[in-house]
């Protein structure tokens, strides 16, 4: 156990967060006599679980760590995002921040459809390493089998039918309304809150918005001709804080719209999950002020009465910083450590770094040094990820421009290079701060 032949990981939580985790550790952990998987993913849904399909917007900090894992790009039809525009509800264009940030940071933004992301983050856990040119065997999934305790200093996790099992390493990724955060920071008060924010979103092909429109053209922050590759923040400018955020998916054959506006405008509670159907004739109520055109696109969408096309509602939550991601051998990582709202749209992107810094239990890492090394990831982790959600939950009650919001973190969002450099530069302001 522990062999040099690689730890044995437990993985509970097949998201965003737990998938990542999953690619980076099974090429470094296996028994190389007889070639046992020893990742294992525990998730206590289907395979096809948490894949609601709307969209989501990966920054360059994100991006860089999936390229080094072999994202395809292709494969999910990413759509590079070249800037922000802001309209107001009548349609008329605003600002434009430019976020064709390639050059500056070593990657660009690109949008996609989340469950085509979700798609391709598991066939990088567990398709065949030949396929993927990688070492180490697929990490394996264990379905609707979710994980009720754990015991973070033995390293034992017990499943819903009542099995315990060991392993060297337990990554806790169990998002938002995690079950077992609280066995590694011992304290229940943990646990996500609202923050007077409320999001519906619809994906809605663009073959559809054409139906819906008639004889009314595309939106210009819709057409490709006009919309040029931008995310577009569509802004009410009545003082509420209503916006629609809208961008390509998918190769452009379909549009994300996140519609958000405060809690008490909305009807519906989604207080046990941000998964919650949504509130259609609420919504449509809501964002009638948002110009013709896009009323009918939500009127048309939300009369579609089909499981992939249908509203789905955040009440949008966070959770105060943890004082721990770390207890024995267990790490928690991902949304479960530390859910903020899109504001900034980070929360995606904190959990692939998140799984990135388990790098430092590649090939050699010994079942003795793990507490300490998971304590070494945190101690990178946790401080960047307070800073982000800080800065996150500055968005909620003071707007300011777009540009200002996005522009204000950029450098410090999108300059991150994974664990390895941010542990050197972590010991070299140190020893200049000794020095
Ligand atoms: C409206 C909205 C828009 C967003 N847009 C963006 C964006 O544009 N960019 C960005 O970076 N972020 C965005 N985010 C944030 C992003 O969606 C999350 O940060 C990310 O999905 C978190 O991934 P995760 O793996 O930690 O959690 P999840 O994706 O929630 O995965 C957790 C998994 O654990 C499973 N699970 C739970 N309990 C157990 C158990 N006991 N045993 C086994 N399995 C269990 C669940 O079924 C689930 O599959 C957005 C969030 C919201 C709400």
């Amino acid at each position: 156990m522990g062999s040099e032949n690689g730890l044995r990981v437990i993985i509970v939580g097949s998201g965003l967060a737990g998938l990542t985790a999953a690619r980076i550790l099974r090429e470094h952990h296996q028994d190389s006599t007889d070639l046992v998987c020893r990742v294992t993913i525990y998730e206590r849904g289907s395979a096809s679980v948490a894949t609601g399909g709307q969209g989501i917007i990966i920054a360059p900090n994100g991006v860089k760590i999936l390229e080094s894992i072999s994202y395809d790009r292709e494969r999910t039809g990413a759509v590079p995002i070249y800037a922000i525009r802001t309209y107001d509800k009548d349609g008329n264009v605003g600002e434009e921040v430019d976020m064709d940030v390639k050059p500056r940071f070593g990657a660009d933004c690109i949008a996609l459809k989340r469950s085509d992301f979700r798609d391709e983050l598991l066939r990088l856990a567990t398709a065949p390493s030949v396929e993927l040119g990688i070492g180490g065997e697929p990490a394996k999934t264990v379905w609707n089998k979710g994980i009720v305790g754990l015991d973070a200093k033995a390293g034992v996790v017990e499943l819903s039918d009542g099995e315990k099992v060991t392993a060297d390493v337990i990554v806790v990724a169990d998002g938002v309304h995690s079950r077992l955060r609280n066995s590694i920071t011992r304290d229940e008060s943990h646990k996500a809150k609202k923050t007077g924010l409320t999001c519906y979103r619809v994906a809605v092909s663009t073959a559809d918005a054409q139906k819906a429109l008639g004889d009314l053209p595309l939106p210009h922050w819709w057409d490709p001709d006009t919309s040029k590759n931008c995310s577009s923040v569509i802004m009410a400018g009545d003082g509420t804080q209503r916006m629609v955020t809208a961008y390509p998916i998918r190769h452009q054959t379909y549009f994300n719209l996140s519609c958000i506006m405060r809690t008490e405008e909305s009807s519906q509670s989604a207080t046990e999950s941000w998964h919650a159907e949504g509130d259609r004739a609420k919504m449509l109520e809501s964002f009638s002020v948002f110009g013709e055109s896009l009323h009918k696109i939500l009127r048309y969408q939300v009369n579609i009465d089909s499981a992939a096309t249908e509203v789905k509602i955040w009440e949008l939550q966070d959770l105060e910083p943890l004082p721990t991601w770390v207890r024995g051998r267990a790490i928690v990582i991902g949304d479960a450590a530390h859910a903020m709202t899109p504001m900034q749209g980070q929360g995606a992107n904190m959990s692939i770094e998140d799984a990135e810094s388990l790098r430092l239990l590649e090939t050699g890492a010994q079942r003795d040094e793990v507490p300490d090394i998971l304590k070494l990831a945190e101690s990178v982790r946790r401080p960047r990820v307070v800073k982000i959600l800080e800065e996150t939950r500055k968005s909620h009650t003071a707007l300011g421009t777009v540009a200002e919001r996005m522009l204000r973190n950029l450098d410090f969002n999108c300059s991150y290079n994974g664990i390895y450099q941010a542990l050197k530069a972590k010991k070299e302001e140190s020893t200049t701060m000794t020095a």
